[in-house]
């Protein structure tokens, strides 16, 4: 391995991503001379943002942007604020955009980005100068045909309202299509907010009934109550009639076999911030949690939550990863001998929801269209139901899991362009 590549290598979401490559280059017989220069980032930018703090001293930040490949079109991807953010798992989470996009038939290879801080402990001009700041450094190398950004853990709206601003200013009109998940009033797209969320939902819907499960007699416990999170757990409670047993997010897990009224989890956390003091279960280990037993089990926080330590224990029908790299490649060999207990939904198939809406926002920006959030969530749903027969059936016909044939779908999308076109992307 050369020294140049190196910067990636001792983060450990890297290897993880690297090692799930492996095994899919394995499985395609992906010659040695194509694995090196599919798998590694075209481009990798590390700016580091000097900002003024609210109480006058100066706090520098360290932020990441990594663009995957070029091959089918701009890269695309999310902007994360947390404070164990690295460039080796910016580059994982990168990869796994690409192999998403390409899944889901996006013209984008992957990017991921963001800023090593906590935005919870930011105030809101620190947050607005932090943004604003990492856009600005990042202007030579994003563009609306080059890289588009849009939101993740730690980001929102608001974010990327700052990204667009500042980036508009640069240019001296309004450059709307430079990011997605913006507010619908400054060019955002009806729904987008609520991709992932919904997305998620359709593919639990459809698994649900391919293994005949009754939704009204069914369970689900949901890690993490952000975006992603709150609007899985609201739809599948108010919407497809399931029973919230498990709720939790960074500050507290919380379990109740009677069920927890999502919509006042939901008021809660508007009021106060987070679900620390939300009384409607009892407290009980974070990873406890992922054990009980549940139909559908949805993680929709952070990454490698399902492990070797845990994965024979699982006690849930459908594993749906809304959150990105929720399941270690170890945990994996466990989840494929457990193949007809849990039915895996893939998180680049699961979570692709949001993606697939930021494409179409994008679209909206360069064309000037608007559709109704009707026309957008019927798009993605076309879009998703797609994706999920094909990886149902490649996983069916070559007797692989569904994580398999996903990234295969995906890893071969990639390689077969890079083969027409050449070396250059
Ligand atoms: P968010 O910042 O809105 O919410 C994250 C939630 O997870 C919060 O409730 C937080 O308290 C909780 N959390 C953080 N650490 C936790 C832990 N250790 N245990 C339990 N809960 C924890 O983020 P989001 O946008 O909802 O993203 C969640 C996941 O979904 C991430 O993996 C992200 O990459 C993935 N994802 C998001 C989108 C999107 O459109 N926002 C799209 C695809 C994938």
């Amino acid at each position: 391995m050369s020294s140049a590549l190196s910067i990636y290598e001792d983060d450990d979401v890297f290897a993880m991503a690297r090692e799930q490559f492996r095994v899919i280059a394995d499985y395609l017989q992906i010659d040695v001379n194509n694995r090196e220069r599919l798998m590694y980032p075209k481009r990798a930018i590390a700016v580091t943002l000097p900002v003024h703090m609210d109480d006058g001293s100066t706090k520098t930040f360290q932020g990441y942007r990594v663009q995957h490949h070029l091959t089918l079109g701009p890269t695309k991807g999310g902007t994360r604020f947390a404070p164990s953010l690295s460039m080796g798992e910016t580059a994982a989470l990168a990869m796994w955009m690409s192999w998403k996009c390409a899944l889901n038939g996006l013209p984008y290879g992957g990017a991921k980005g963001g800023i090593a801080c906590d935005p919870t402990k930011l105030s809101r001009s620190e947050l607005e100068a932090v943004s604003r700041r990492y856009m600005q450094e990042m202007i030579p190398f994003v563009g609306p045909h080059t890289d588009i950004m849009g939101p993740d853990m730690g980001t929102n709206e608001q974010v990327m309202a700052w990204f667009m601003d500042t980036y508009s200013v640069y240019q001296g009109y309004a450059v709307s299509e430079i990011v997605t998940g913006k507010p619908v009033s400054i060019g955002g797209t009806e729904g987008r907010r609520e991709a992932t969320g919904r997305g998620v939902v359709y593919l639990v819907e459809r698994a649900m009934d391919m293994l005949k499960m009754d939704p009204e007699k069914c369970t689900v416990i949901v890690q993490g109550f952000g975006n992603v999170g709150s609007v899985a757990a609201l739809s599948l409670a108010l919407r497809t009639g399931l029973k919230v047993v498990g709720l939790s997010d960074a500050t507290v897990a919380l379990y109740n076999a009677k069920g927890i009224d999502v919509k006042a989890a939901e008021q809660h956390v508007l009021k106060k911030g987070n679900l620390r003091a939300f009384d409607q279960g009892d407290r009980i280990d974070p990873n406890e949690m992922l054990l009980q037993k549940c139909d559908v089990l949805v993680p929709a926080a952070v990454d490698r939550v399902i492990t070797e330590r845990n994965a024979a224990k699982l006690q849930c029908r459908i594993l749906a990863e809304a959150a990105n790299g929720p399941t270690s490649p170890e945990a994996d060999r466990i989840l494929d001998q457990r193949w007809d207990e849990v039915f895996v939904i893939p998180d680049i198939l699961c979570n692709a929801g949001g993606v697939i809406v930021s494409y179409f926002e994008w679209v909206q920006g360069l064309q000037s269209f608007m559709w109704s959030e009707t026309e957008v969530t019927d798009k993605l749903f076309r879009i998703l139901e797609h994706s999920f027969t094909q990886v149902i059936r490649r996983a069916k016909v070559h007797k692989i899991s569904h994580r398999m044939a996903a990234l295969a779908i995906g890893v071969e999308r990639v390689m077969k362009a890079k083969a027409t076109r050449g070396l250059f992307p």
